[in-house]
């Protein structure tokens, strides 16, 4: 059994994935500045004695003994990474340098969460690894975009220069529990307006797509990265191929919550993509991994936290 580091596991995926390695046997070391995450995520972690949680920015350096690491810390959600966008970019690159040396340091195993967000606005569809993106680099997504670009460069630099065993997963729109109920994404948002019988906010005409992947297939497609025996010198999608306008993704939470909401048209973001979909070829091939879960059942699992956490008032403020 190993010794593991999840950075960002306070997060909405990095709390699933530091639960995940937790069942699987394995110690691990969470370590999170509590940005975006909270504790209230590890609640049935925070007792288990194979589990240390460590408040700690990963902008700045880290010594600690661990046998492998798995580097989610950056916020995610476009309202949070544009809140300090300048600090945005310092956590993936600066946390990509702290936790490459770390990596070099211990000659461990490193993966980096990376993002569909370096294809940009992609003009190439279904987006493949191939794709080199299509980024506004003066954009206020930038930050996040260029930033993730930047560490991934980092990884396959550390890798060439320093022979450091890299992973880089190239995560697609993912949901599920523990999602932060104030972080605007569209599956939290159109959830939390539903069950308040509020208005469903539609940006533009609802007629963009994102494929949606259930947050328990997207862990598994992460340790099946970091398991894969042997040299992965090139980034992976993980993502749901199955692609979903926005407009039936609301139509689909208001038949699963019998809401009354109405829906309301609102400005499209600057440079908000109009089209994203993985090709999985790779991970199928790679990992031979594929989501499972639709996106009903998914929601309906995603309703049901969001329902719990609404009714105890824990909605509102979370840390
Ligand atoms: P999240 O905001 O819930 O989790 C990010 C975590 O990182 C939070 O707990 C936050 O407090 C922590 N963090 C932020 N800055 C930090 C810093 N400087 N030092 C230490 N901790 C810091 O987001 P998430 O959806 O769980 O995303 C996790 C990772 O997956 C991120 O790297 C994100 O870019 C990537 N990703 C997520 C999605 C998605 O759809 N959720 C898609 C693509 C990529
Ligand atoms: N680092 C760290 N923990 C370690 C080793 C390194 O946080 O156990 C950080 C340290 O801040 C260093 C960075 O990782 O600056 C990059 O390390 P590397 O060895 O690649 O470069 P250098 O030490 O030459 O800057
Ligand atoms: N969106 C929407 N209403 C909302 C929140 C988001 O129509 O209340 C749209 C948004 O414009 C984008 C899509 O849903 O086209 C996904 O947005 P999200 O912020 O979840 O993820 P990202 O744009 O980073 O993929």
């Amino acid at each position: 059994m190993k010794k593991i580091l999840v950075t960002g596991g306070a997060g909405f995926i990095g709390s699933h994935l530091c639960a995940k390695l937790v069942n699987e046997g394995h110690d691990v070391l969470c370590v999170d500045n509590y940005f975006t995450g909270s504790r209230r995520n590890l609640e049935s972690l925070i007792s288990n004695s194979s589990v240390e949680i460590m408040r700690h920015d990963v902008t700045f350096p880290l010594y600690v003994e661990v046998d492998e690491i798995y580097n989610l810390a950056c916020p995610a959600s476009p309202i949070h990474y544009q809140h300090d966008p300048v600090q945005t970019t310092k956590t993936s690159v600066l946390g990509a340098i702290n936790m490459l040396g770390l990596a070099k340091r211990l000659r461990c195993p490193i993966l980096q969460s990376s993002t569909s967000e370096v294809y940009g606005d992609p003009e190439v569809h279904p987006q493949t690894e191939q794709y080199w993106g299509r980024v506004n680099v003066a954009g206020p997504r930038a930050c996040y975009d260029e930033g993730k670009r930047c560490a991934e460069t980092l990884f396959f630099d550390y890798h060439r220069q320093h022979r450091l065993p890299i992973r880089v997963a190239r995560i697609f729109n993912t949901y599920g529990p523990n999602m932060h109920p104030q972080d605007g994404r569209v599956v939290s948002n159109f959830i939390v307006q539903a069950l308040q019988n509020e208005p469903i906010t539609i940006y533009g005409e609802g007629q963009q797509t994102r494929s949606f992947c259930y947050v328990d297939d997207l862990v598994e497609g992460l340790v099946r990265l970091m398991n894969v025996q042997g040299d992965v010198p090139t980034p992976v999608n993980l993502g749901n191929p199955t692609e979903t306008t926005i407009l039936e993704l609301a139509q689909l939470v208001l038949d699963l919550t019998g809401s009354r909401s109405e829906l309301v048209r609102r400005p499209l973001p600057v440079d908000d993509p109009k089209q994203r979909c993985p090709d999985i070829a790779k991970a199928r091939d790679l990992l031979r991994w594929a989501p499972k879960t639709p996106l009903e059942a998914g929601l309906k699992r995603t309703i049901a936290y969001f329902e719990a956490l609404l009714s105890s008032g824990a909605g509102e403020v979370r840390q």
